[in-house]
């Protein structure tokens, strides 16, 4: 990460100001006459990954595109991923953890997600996305408005200050329909979970199925309150 952001809060958010009523695809662009080489997309393989690996795919295909593996991921998410990177000619590189599910449960217990999630989304999700954002400017997300109260008030372009970054965020104002009209539209791969019942997706052992209608966090952490790994909204 950078040390100094490389642009100043109020001129992001300026430039989220004069975005606002612009197409994610012109967000991407500007974002990449400002900041690429030094942008990175992150994907979790969700249907937003989908949306935004085809618009990059077009507009900038030597953006890197980083997947976390926390190595408890699904394995319909894996064959996402794959149809992706097959499709498209994207820059991808996989990050994962220090330690491996086994190396983890030997120092730190079994299932240590039960008992101390904060602590394994630390380990198998934050760390990981430091490495990622080690040497960059801005970092491109997948996060939409309508999905959790906790990003109701994302913008499309924001600073980090902890991380010394500007997220850029061109799908904040598109609904669930907008998402997926895209995606039906243009025939591009995606996670088939999201058919059958997860709105939402992350690791095995903390991703719910939800009834239709429910809020899409609903199935994340069910239960426990948490509602976000750490990497956003903290
Ligand atoms: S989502 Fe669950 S299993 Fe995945 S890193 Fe976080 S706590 Fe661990």
């Amino acid at each position: 990460m950078s040390t100094t952001l490389p642009i100043s809060p109020a001129e992001a958010a300026r430039l989220a100001d004069d975005l606002e009523s612009r197409s994610a695809e012109d967000v991407l662009r500007v974002a990449v006459e400002l900041f690429h080489p030094r942008l990175v997309l992150t994907c979790s393989w969700q249907k937003q990954s989908s949306v935004l690996v085809h618009m990059l795919s077009e507009i900038q295909p030597d953006v890197r595109v980083v997947e976390f593996d926390t190595g408890l991921l699904f394995r319909e998410t894996y064959e996402t991923r794959q149809k992706l990177i097959e499709r498209y000619p994207v820059r991808f590189q996989r990050i994962e953890p220090e330690l491996s599910v086994a190396e983890q449960a030997a120092k730190h217990g079994d299932r240590l997600w039960e008992r101390d999630p904060d602590g394994c989304c630390a380990m198998r999700k934050v760390a990981p996305l430091r490495q990622a954002l080690e040497g960059m400017d801005a970092w491109i997300t997948g996060i939409r408005r309508d999905q959790s109260t906790t990003r109701e008030s994302a913008r499309k372009i924001e600073v980090d200050e902890r991380r010394g970054v500007v997220k850029v965020q061109p799908l904040a104002d598109w609904t669930n329909r907008d998402v997926w009209r895209y995606i039906w539209r243009h025939g591009i791969p995606y996670n088939p979970l999201h058919d059958h019942g997860y709105p939402s997706i992350g690791c095995v052992p903390c991703t719910a199925s939800v009834d239709s209608g429910a809020d899409e966090r609903t199935g994340r952490w069910k239960g426990t309150g948490k509602v976000e790994c750490g990497l956003h909204g903290d």
